[in-house]
């Protein structure tokens, strides 16, 4: 069963929700190595994300991406906004005209979202951003669906590995972003905006699972 419209709406309305309730936990992580402001910044914009949805049904996967990925980097400041912006507009422009998502597509959204971290943000894995959590997540997500693994399966795998860098990220030392200031002390601290791609990744596992159970 692929993802459609409908689940990406359902999965961007309630990843709104989900960052709203984190806000306070992402803020926290920054305020140890940078500017306490990125559980602000999500929320802020993903709350604009959630308005400009509700009047959004009768369109296309890609359509959606790209008005989240334009959204967020119209309302959310710091290093985050224009970086979730370019990655959700060429997630939009991987998934352009598609209402339905196979494993292959899932895959290729991922990979254009990262490329689009990377081409703007300069930054390489190992690096402690959000890189850290995307980069396992889309090979975790490849090697499933060349195992033929269903998307459910595919989404939570990408969604654990993405976990599994979050943590991964607590020892690395900040080489880019406002936490590289602050050298070997950045050590010892989870990365927020890692901890925000895992967040994105789960959320989208948790609603399609809870959706695919119900048919
Ligand atoms: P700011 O650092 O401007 O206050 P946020 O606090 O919203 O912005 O976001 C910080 C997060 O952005 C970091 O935790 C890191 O994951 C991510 N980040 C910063 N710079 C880069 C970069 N060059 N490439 C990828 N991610 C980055
Ligand atoms: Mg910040």
């Amino acid at each position: 069963m692929p993802i459609t419209t409908e689940d990406t709406l359902n999965w961007l309305r309630q990843l709104a929700l989900v960052l709203h309730e984190q806000r306070t936990y992402l803020t926290e992580l920054d305020s140890a190595i940078g500017d306490a402001d990125h559980g602000i910044n999500m929320d802020r914009g993903f709350k604009a994300v959630s308005e400009k949805l509700q009047t959004q049904t009768e369109t296309d996967i890609g359509s959606l991406l790209k008005l989240v990925g334009t959204t967020l980097v119209s309302t959310v400041g710091g290093a985050s906004g224009p970086l979730y912006g370019t990655a959700f507009l060429r997630a939009g422009l991987a998934t352009a005209g598609k209402r339905e998502l196979y494993a292959a597509d899932y895959v290729a959204l991922l990979e254009a979202a990262l490329e689009g971290i990377k081409a703007r943000g300069k930054a390489q894995p190992g690096e402690k951003t959000m890189l850290d959590a995307l980069t396992p997540a889309l090979a975790a997500a490849r090697e499933a669906a060349e195992a033929n693994l269903d998307l459910v399966e595919i989404t939570r795998r990408a969604s654990d590995a993405a976990e599994a860098g979050v943590q991964a990220t607590i020892p690395l030392i900040a080489t880019k972003g406002r936490a590289s200031y602050l050298g070997e002390r950045s050590a010892g601290h989870q990365d927020p905006g890692a901890t925000s791609s895992w967040l994105i990744l789960k959320t989208l596992a948790d609603t399609y699972a809870a959706r695919s159970s119900q048919t």
